[in-house]
This record gives C-alpha cells, sequence and structure tokens, in this order.
C-alpha cells in the first residue's frame, strides 16, 4: 500500500534538550532531502546521520537523521526521525518544511496505525502502544509491554489452529466425500474436539476479567455515617501508598482524587472532597453524592463502628450499596476485644488495614504474579473472546443435538472469524487459504 507521508512530533511540545520529528511514508526521503544537506535516496540500510535542516540557505538547526528502509521499520515504510535542539521554533520550522515538500500532519495514532495496515503488527499490538504510554502503574505497562511483543496474541494461536484443524476435516467432508484418505468427523470427535477449545477459551476469558483492572484501575467510594472514620480511612490508605493526589481548581469548589497502587492495582478513590465534608453534609445532600459515588463506584467500602452493630442510621446508606459490589468495613478494631472472624476489622487511626487491602486484592482476584504472563486486557478483547465462546457453545450444542455436520461448521467458522476479528486480522486472513493449506485436495 502506498500512504502519503505524515510527519509529527514525538516528544512533548515544550522547550527540552532535544526534540523528536518523526516522518515516515513513501517518499519520505526525497521530503528529507530537501530540507537538508545529506542524501538519502541512496540510503539502503538503517542509518545514523549527522547534519543540518536548511530552508533554501538558511540553516534552521543541527541534528541528527535516525533511518530506516523499509520494511525494516515500525511503520513498515521508510521512516526518518529527527532529533532536533528542543526548541518549539525549531520544530515548527522543520515541521513546516516537511509540509511544504508534501508531508502532513499525522493524526493521533497514526503511525501505530501504518505499522498496522503495513501487516507489522496486529491490532492488539497496536492497541499496546496506546496502552504503554497510558500505563499508570508499572504492572499495567508490564501487560502493555507483552502484548506490544506479540505475546498476548500468541495466545490465541492454538485455538485458532484447533479450530481451523476440525474445520478444514468438515469442510472436506462435505465438499470431497469421495476423499477417502481423509478421516472422517465424527459427532463424537466435534463434541470431544469442541469442548477441548472450551476448555481453552475458559481461562484467556478470566486471566483478561482479572487483568481488565490492572488495565483500567478501580474507582473505589468509601461510605458511611458521620464519624465512623471515613477520612482517617482515606488517609491511612493515601499515606501509606504515597498517594498521588491531584487537585484540580475551578470549580465551584476543588475537587480532589486520589490515587494509590495497590500491589499493581490503580485505585482512584471517588470525591474524596465529598468525603471530608461529608460529616455535616449526609443529612442533606450528603445521601445524593453518596448516590453518585456508589453509582461510579467498581468497589464500596460501607464504613461501619466497630463498637456496635450496623445501626438504624447505617441502613438508609446500606439501601444504596447493597446491590453494589461492597465490603463492610468494621472501623475502630482498637476499642474492641471481642472480634467475630467474620468481620473485617481495621483502625484507621492507628494505619491498621493491611486486612482490608487484602480483601480488595482478593475481591478484585489480583495477585501479585499476575502481570508476570502475557494476557488479554481490554474490554474489546474479553468482547471478542466471549464471542468465541458462545459459538463455540453453540458448536458442542449442535452437535450434542445431533445436527448436521454443515451446521456445526457455520458455528465454527463464527468463533474462527472472531479469533481474526479480535487479532484485527479480518480481510488479511483467508479462511478458505487456511484450511486448504493443510491439504493437497485437488492435486
Ligand atoms: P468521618 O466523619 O467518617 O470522616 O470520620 P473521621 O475520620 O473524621 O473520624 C471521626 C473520629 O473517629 C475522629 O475523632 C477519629 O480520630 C476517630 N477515629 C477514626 N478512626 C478511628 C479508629 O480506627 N480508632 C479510633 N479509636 N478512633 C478512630
Amino acid at each position: 500500500m502506498i500512504f502519503q507521508t505524515i510527519a509529527a512530533l514525538a516528544t512533548p511540545p515544550l522547550p527540552s534538550a532535544l526534540a523528536i520529528i518523526r516522518l515516515t511514508g513513501h517518499d519520505v526521503f526525497s521530503i528529507v532531502e530537501k530540507m537538508s544537506d545529506q542524501a538519502f535516496q541512496s540510503i539502503t540500510q538503517k542509518t545514523m546521520l549527522f547534519g543540518r535542516i536548511k530552508d533554501g540557505f538558511d540553516v534552521i538547526d543541527q541534528v541528527v537523521f535516525l533511518v530506516f528502509v523499509a520494511p525494516q521499520s515500525f511503520t513498515g515504510d521508510h521512516v526518518v526521525e529527527i532529533i532536533s535542539h528542543g526548541s518549539m521554533v525549531v520544530v515548527h520550522q522543520i515541521l513546516e518544511l516537511a509540509f511544504r515538500f508534501g508531508a502532513r500532519q499525522a493524526e493521533p495514532g497514526e503511525f501505530s496505525l501504518r505499522a498496522y495496515l503495513n501487516q507489522k503488527i496486529d491490532l492488539v499490538q497496536a492497541e499496546a502502544v496506546h496502552d504503554m504510554i497510558q500505563s499508570a502503574t508499572p504492572e499495567a505497562k508490564r501487560l502493555a509491554i507483552q502484548s506490544l511483543e506479540g505475546k498476548t496474541s500468541a495466545l490465541l494461536n492454538p485455538l485458532r489452529t484447533k479450530i481451523a484443524d476440525l474445520l478444514a476435516l468438515m469442510e472436506v467432508n462435505i465438499d470431497y466425500p469421495e476423499y477417502e484418505d481423509i478421516g472422517q468427523v465424527s459427532i463424537e470427535k466435534t463434541k470431544q474436539e469442541t469442548l477441548e477449545m472450551l476448555d481453552m477459551i475458559k481461562p484467556l476469558i478470566s486471566q483478561a476479567e482479572r487483568n481488565r483492572y490492572i488495565h483500567e484501575g478501580i474507582k473505589v467510594a468509601i461510605v458511611g455515617r458521620p464519624n465512623v472514620g471515613k477520612s482517617s480511612l482515606l488517609n491511612a490508605l493515601l499515606n501509606q501508598e504515597k498517594a498521588i493526589v491531584t487537585p484540580f481548581a475551578g470549580t465551584t469548589r476543588d475537587v480532589v482524587e486520589a490515587s494509590l497502587n495497590l500491589e499493581g492495582l490503580l485505585v482512584t478513590l471517588l470525591d474524596t472532597a465529598g468525603i471530608r465534608d461529608q460529616a455535616e453534609a449526609i443529612e442533606t445532600l450528603g445521601i445524593e453524592k453518596s448516590k453518585l459515588s456508589i453509582q461510579q463506584a467498581d468497589l464500596v467500602l460501607f464504613v461501619v463502628e466497630a463498637t456496635q452493630e450496623m445501626t438504624k442510621e447505617d441502613q438508609p446508606i446500606y439501601q444504596l450499596l447493597k446491590d453494589k459490589k461492597h465490603l463492610i468495613v468494621y472501623n475502630k478494631s482498637d476499642l474492641v476485644n471481642q472480634k467475630d472472624p467474620n468481620k473485617l476489622y481495621i483502625s484507621a487511626l492507628q494505619k491498621d488495614i493491611s486486612s482490608l487491602k487484602d480483601a480488595i486484592l482478593r475481591t478484585f482476584s489480583i495477585q501479585p504474579s499476575i502481570t508476570q504472563q502475557p494476557s488479554f486486557y481490554q474490554s474489546r478483547h474479553i468482547g471478542e473472546l466471549k464471542l468465541i465462546q458462545e459459538a463455540l457453545t453453540k458448536a458442542y450444542e449442535d452437535a450434542n443435538h445431533l445436527l448436521t455436520i454443515d451446521l456445526i461448521a457455520a458455528s465454527l467458522q463464527d468463533a474462527y472469524f472472531h479469533t481474526i476479528a479480535l487479532l484485527g486480522l479480518t480481510g488479511s486472513t483467508d479462511l478458505a487459504s487456511e484450511i486448504f493449506s493443510r491439504f493437497c485436495v485437488g492435486k
């Protein structure tokens, strides 16, 4: 495919020591040649050059050129990266020259899109480029780098091959019944194979659902009556975990959003400003505010006093959250002697909250080692994996009900197509050629 050359600043648009301007496209060498004192069109392998960017006789900057020759580049096209001095004046002049000679401004994510369109990377890898940049914790980054390296996509290969193998047999049975050297597909074999496929997809889904929380983080609301210790709990959580506290000025009242990294799980505490003054507001608009936090939360921490059972005043708040994922947290455990082993006790004041942290991690099935293996983690991935599971379940049920092979094959084809949709290979991977590459039918 021939693409117009695109150009963009790859580093932040701020004065700094150096800036990187990236260009890619089929005619990038001729464009960069026109704006510099170096020859590019004769370059045949990846090279680093020192030279000048020039507008006619006017020297714009002394720069380093990193030259990547297609297809050995990130995008699969020729790529030139210009490392200039990090002045925004220089950057704008270099980009203007590139645009004058035929490049255009790259859209967000367009370099990765080019890499995807040139089949240098699949869709899961392309998404991982963005995820790498956005990752807020080392664990989320670890998931992304494994995807970028293709390890996550590779998880699907054994299943995809297995589906294609069975489909191949079925198609040949349907279309070429006279071929005796090819085994018959019995209903028993179909059932057994589809069950094995279902066993393969199940862990992929459960791992993805867990790791989605590592990728996206979770929102947690702390609610409860005045004086039960919500602010103290908030402080205990933040103190111990070196919180990143970001005040956003400019709203009617300052909103404080606080996050902490809990063993790789990014926990964002909701409406912490609201929590701070909930004590005086709970009877008036406190309930409304709690409702909003509860709605948005992935987990609600319902704080009650360890010294009392849940009281009459706790009930209206409990009614708001009882259908959400929640933990009832008995605070002020330092004031009680007899503890019920089935309850979750903490002492926010004494910063004794490890049982709560463990309970949060358990609620989302997070263990320290989970990001060490590649895993799918995006909602889109989970959606496609579930469609594969659905199609395979249908194939199994159809086999169980003794439906005809061609009907079962239709469900398997559906499952197969979702494997390639997940990797974004639709259109480039032809099921027929994959099937017939296994047989010498028609020889
Ligand atoms: P909020 O109104 O729910 O935010 O409650 P605060 O965090 O302001 O706490 C109310 C009072 O309870 C304060 O005097 C705290 O010092 C006290 N408190 C909070 N947590 C504990 C605890 O774990 N043990 C004891 N003994 N007192 C606590």
